[in-house]
């Protein structure tokens, strides 16, 4: 079993956390950034972390499904491991997750989800409506990181590889900005915009 320790090693060698001023897509502003899109551009570590949240998996599994587009890469590693199949909704017109390309979701299968990194749990929540609307049942939710407050959504427990809990600020109280040091948006093609100071 990967260590903790291990799995931090490997997020911050491969450049999936950063630290500095970021401003994250809530607005809020943070000293640490999580990219699991870093540690999974090598395909060994994939493994590695997928085989390390199959071994999680406790339940009985049928399907694994993942959220675009993060999701993707570690639940397909999670599903290899546990030799399962593995599907991801995409958002329709209407912004809902809805399957497409002829993914199927048969009614009382054991369908086990995987995130990359949980933080709100909002995502899983849009998951389990889609679950909820195929009258499947959701036997987990496993992820990378977890970066929820509370570790449970929705009445699930997050099961994860490593738990991160980064301070984060409204801008009026951020102490980056305070000093004056310039806030950047990850992943954005944005230039560094200067953080503002109210
Ligand atoms: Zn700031």
């Amino acid at each position: 079993m990967i260590t903790e320790q291990e799995v931090l090693q490997m997020l911050t060698e491969s450049g999936a956390i950063s630290k500095g001023h970021f401003i994250l897509s809530s607005g809020r502003h943070a000293e640490m950034y999580v990219q699991c899109a870093r540690v999974l551009e090598d395909p060994r570590r994939a493994e590695i972390l997928g085989k390390a949240l199959a071994i999680c998996v406790k339940e009985k599994v049928d399907r694994v499904i993942s959220p675009i587009l993060g999701g993707i890469l570690i639940g397909h590693e999670v599903a290899r491991a546990l030799d399962r199949p593995f599907l991801f909704p995409e958002r329709g017109s209407n912004g809902e997750f809805c399957l497409r390309r002829g993914f199927t979701l048969n009614p009382q299968e054991r369908v086990l989800i995987v995130e990359d990194v949980v933080t709100t749990g909002q995502t899983t929540e849009e998951i389990l409506a889609l679950l909820a609307d195929n009258e499947t049942q959701p036997v987990g939710l496993v992820a990378i990181v977890d970066r929820s407050s509370s570790h449970v959504v929705e009445g699930m427990s997050v099961q994860s590889l490593i738990q991160l809990d980064f301070s984060n600020y409204s801008p009026e109280e951020c102490p980056l900005c305070a000093k004056g040091i310039s806030a950047h948006r990850p992943g954005s093609r944005a230039k560094e915009v200067q953080a503002q100071l109210s």
